[in-house]
């Protein structure tokens, strides 16, 4: 059989790629190393019957806020988005918390002195959304809204603890700004670490931070419903090591990480470009929990009984400390620790009255060690009697990560690092990133622009590049 283009790897990337394809009417063929489709969208039951956890990715704004995600039908296709009371809380050690609320004044107002510096921040940017995600979650390109992405590029640019420290002068401000920008998943003294709290704060506000019912699978299962209407083709348990292997195609997508971009390409690929591809830098890793709970998380702060999820780590201090170690190859006392509860608001997640978490922490590339403990005891801090929820739970090292996907290279989540220097030129500085010498051969990961998270827009803008030189 002759195919248009193979796509190797199901994450939100290859799917998006695959569906772009089909859309235009070309024969597809999608392949799978594992038994199911979905790379980080996966949800299955980790703990005790009944329970289902989300593996990898949980809560979605750059699902719900991705243009391309928008552009699909995926709601017919079963997939529905659950909006938390609240998006984020972020819990203080006086037993309050502060929180994003959708609505924007709202926010600010709990805020203080500092409310009017986050709404003369955030409003600008709220109200223009589109065109962010127009500049941002794309391959770099002259600004089609040279304005707006100065307002957001300028301070973005800056490291998120001088950005939280100009900005804010209370605590708490500081601690929510620090808190998501803790996703970066990297020092937070580097520059451009603003973005990751500009973006996510954005999205809290412009379309909320929300979870799919049934937990990611149903996204993943939305999108391969969606291709296979439309004629693709899906084979899993496929592992492909080599471009030999294929059947004939005019373009094949690989939806995974340079190192495995060398394995599969082999010789084929020229020696400047294998060199260039061997010095991709790969960051940090984590260390994950999920536990089946009797009851809700008994947090004292009632905003974060409201939250899909809860940043942990209570001033800028402690969280640039903690993430500064991990890039020591350290691993913090009290970690920052990211805590989703997707149970309060969809009830397909654990039998009736009892609850699911989910948990996170960062640990340095490769860790073995084991950080139950130390996220445990970061939830008690806020939530005394959490343990005595507990009747099961699962963990999962860098390790762990790394045999479940081949793209979590020592547990990095976001196929590779996401620092100012690798953002727009993944996988190696190239006028199209997703093309490589050889002229039918592509990538399509988020190891291309824009990098890590559940949107498919990696996938998206691979595909176009293939349909705009190859048909
Ligand atoms: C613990 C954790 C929490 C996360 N939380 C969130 C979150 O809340 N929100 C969010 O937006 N994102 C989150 N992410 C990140 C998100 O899951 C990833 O950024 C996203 O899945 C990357 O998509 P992708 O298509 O590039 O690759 P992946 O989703 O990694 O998919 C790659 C696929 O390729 C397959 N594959 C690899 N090699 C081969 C081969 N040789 N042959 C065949 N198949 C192969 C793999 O099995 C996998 O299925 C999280 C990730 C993790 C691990």
């Amino acid at each position: 059989m002759n195919y248009d283009a193979i796509i190797v790897g199901s994450g939100p990337n290859g799917l998006a790629a695959a569906i772009t394809f089909v859309r235009q009417g070309l024969r597809v063929l999608l392949l799978e190393a594992k038994e199911s489709i979905g790379g980080g969208m996966r949800t299955a039951e980790l703990t005790l019957p009944g329970f289902r956890h989300d593996i990898c990715s949980a809560i979605h704004p750059l699902g719900v806020g991705s243009p391309f995600f928008k552009s699909l039908p995926l709601a017919e296709y079963g997939l529905e988005w659950i909006q938390p009371d609240l998006p984020v809380a972020h819990p203080l050690d006086n037993g309050t918390a502060v929180f994003a609320h959708r609505a924007l004044d709202c926010t600010a107002e709990q805020l203080g002195q500092d409310g009017p510096a986050y709404r003369r921040l955030l409003s600008p940017l709220v109200a223009n959304w589109d065109k962010i995600a127009h500049e941002f979650l794309g391959p770099l390109r002259l600004p089609r809204h040279p304005l707006v992405m100065a307002q957001f590029g300028l301070r973005a640019l800056l490291p998120a603890t001088i950005e939280a420290k100009l900005l804010f002068r209370t605590e708490q401000a500081r601690a929510l700004f620090m808190g998501l920008a803790a996703h970066a998943i990297m020092p937070l003294e580097w520059p451009a670490t603003a973005a990751f709290a500009l973006m996510l704060g954005t999205l809290a506000h412009a379309v909320g931070w929300p979870l799919p019912r049934g937990g990611s699978q149903s996204i993943a299962d939305a999108l391969a419903a969606y291709f296979t209407d439309l004629g693709g083709e899906i084979a899993t348990g496929h592992t492909v090591r080599s471009l030999a292997e294929l059947p004939p195609a005019k373009a094949v997508l690989l939806d995974v990480t340079p190192r495995q971009v060398l394995q599969i390409g082999g010789e084929q690929l020229p020696g400047g470009y294998r060199r260039q591809l061997e010095k991709y830098r790969y960051g940090a890793g984590v260390f994950k929990v999920d536990w089946a709970l009797s009851e809700p998380i008994p947090w004292t702060a009632e905003p974060c009984r409201r939250a899909g999820t809860v940043h942990l780590g209570w001033s800028l201090a402690e969280i640039a400390h903690s993430e500064k170690m991990v890039w020591r190859g350290e691993h913090a006392e009290r970690p920052y620790v990211l805590v989703t509860q997707q149970s309060l608001f969809d009830d397909s997640r654990a039998p009736k009255g009892k609850h699911t978490g989910w948990a996170y922490c960062h640990v340095p590339s490769g860790s073995t060690v084991d950080m139950t403990e130390a996220i445990e005891n970061q939830i008690e801090r806020f939530a005394p009697g959490f343990r005595d929820c507990i009747l099961a739970r699962h963990t999962m090292t860098t390790h762990d990560f790394h045999h479940y996907n081949a793209n979590y290279i020592g547990g990095d989540i976001n196929g590779g690092v996401q620092d100012l220097r690798q953002l727009f030129t993944r996988p190696v500085p190239r006028l199209n990133p997703y093309t490589t010498p050889l002229p039918n051969l592509f990538i399509c990961s988020s190891s291309t622009p824009p990098g890590g998270g559940v949107h498919g827009m990696c996938g998206y803008y691979a595909a176009q590049t293939v349909l705009d030189r190859l048909f």
